[in-house]
């Protein structure tokens, strides 16, 4: 990473900070985004951390999260605090759209604007650019950012935590996007005390036993498996909204199983939210999801996991999938 000298002296100087990070924020939103507060603030900016979105409570151990403010639920407080603000810090998404109606507030706000992001094709929103699509995780990049400032020293077991959090999240416990920064990433945060086991055990294993019935009822009766496009999907109904109980979150991860079958290579997640269809895709190897996405369906992300809505119904958008199969079919086989 390259840092002007603009860039420093605004960093060592203490501004009125605000950072941000995307709607439904992942491990990988809050770490990068706590991470951040908690590096400016040993330099004495104040910082503030914004999100359009509430954040999944498994999330709540992390140091700071009680602070953050939640655009949906604290609007006013939001714009109070903005107001103060001359530095915005984009972190984990690279499109105003991304953070909904806060991106309307902020999009013409003076100020200076950095941006740290691993997604593609980042939009022109910042003064100043990290975007790697390359890297594991945005925290990966964060950790970077720090140490590339020479602060190193300032990754305590706070920020560190938050770091982990947000590589270990976004590559699924090592299983996928890792490289070999990584690995010394993670090894250089575990000596400096993170506890790396503890943090996995507090992300992991905080189901309830609504959501293993939700599981067992995506897999058992909202699955279908299309052999001849290596592809599998699982969709849920307002209904089963209802039954089940879902709230925000409560989905997060049930498209990863269908990726555990060995033939499946394309894996969709398609299930009707109040106002919208979401679909979240998933894939193995080359194939590329952020492009089915991007084109059909508005949407976009990374090559192996990539989202979209639709204001079409649940069947018309399920059948829109399924007619896109044969056109993806010699890449799918492949
Ligand atoms: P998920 O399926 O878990 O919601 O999202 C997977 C990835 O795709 C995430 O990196 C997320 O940022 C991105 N993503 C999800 N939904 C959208 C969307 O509507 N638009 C764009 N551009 N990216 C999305
Ligand atoms: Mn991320």
């Amino acid at each position: 990473m390259e840092f002007s000298s603009e860039l420093r002296q605004l960093l060592h100087i203490p501004q009125n900070i605000a950072v941000f990070s995307h709607r439904n924020p992942d491990g990988d939103a809050i770490g990068s985004a706590l991470a951040m507060q908690h590096y400016l603030e040993q330099y004495g900016h104040t910082v503030h951390v914004l999100f359009p979105s509430e954040y999944p409570e498994e999330f709540g151990f992390l140091p700071g999260a009680e602070d953050i403010l939640i655009w949906d639920i604290h609007t006013e407080e939001c714009k109070q605090v903005l107001a103060k603000k001359n530095v915005f810090i984009f972190l984990d998404f690279n499109a105003y759209s991304r953070i909904d109606k806060l991106g309307d507030y902020v999009k013409n706000m003076p100020g200076k604007r950095i941006l740290i992001d691993h997604h593609l094709y980042p939009e022109p929103i910042s003064d100043f650019e990290f975007s790697d699509p390359a890297a594991s995780s945005t925290c990966e990049l964060v950790y970077g950012f720090i140490t590339g400032l020479g602060d190193g020293q300032k990754i305590n077991p706070t920020v560190g935590k938050c770091i982990y959090t947000g590589i270990v999240t976004d590559t699924g416990s090592f299983r996928h996007a890792t490289n070999s920064n990584v690995f010394r990433i993670t090894a250089d945060l575990v000596e400096r005390g993170v506890d790396d086991t503890g943090i996995q055990d507090k992300i992991f294993n905080s189901q309830k036993e609504k959501h293993l019935r939700l599981l067992g009822h995506c897999l058992a009766n909202r699955m279908e498996y299309l052999p001849e496009y290596r592809t599998a999907f699982i969709w849920l109904t307002r209904k089963d909204y209802e039954e089940f109980d879902i709230q925000r979150g409560d989905t997060e991860g049930i498209v990863n199983y269908l990726l555990t079958m060995r033939d499946v290579k394309l894996a969709a997640f398609i299930h009707n939210q109040p106002t919208i269809v979401k679909l979240s895709l998933r894939s193995k190897g080359d194939f590329d999801v952020q492009e089915i996405c991007h084109s059909h369906f508005n949407g976009g992300g990374h090559k192996n996991a990539a989202g979209a809505y639709s204001h079409d119904s649940l069947k018309a958008t399920i059948q829109k999938f399924k007619d896109l199969l044969p056109q993806y079919k010699e890449a799918l086989l492949k």
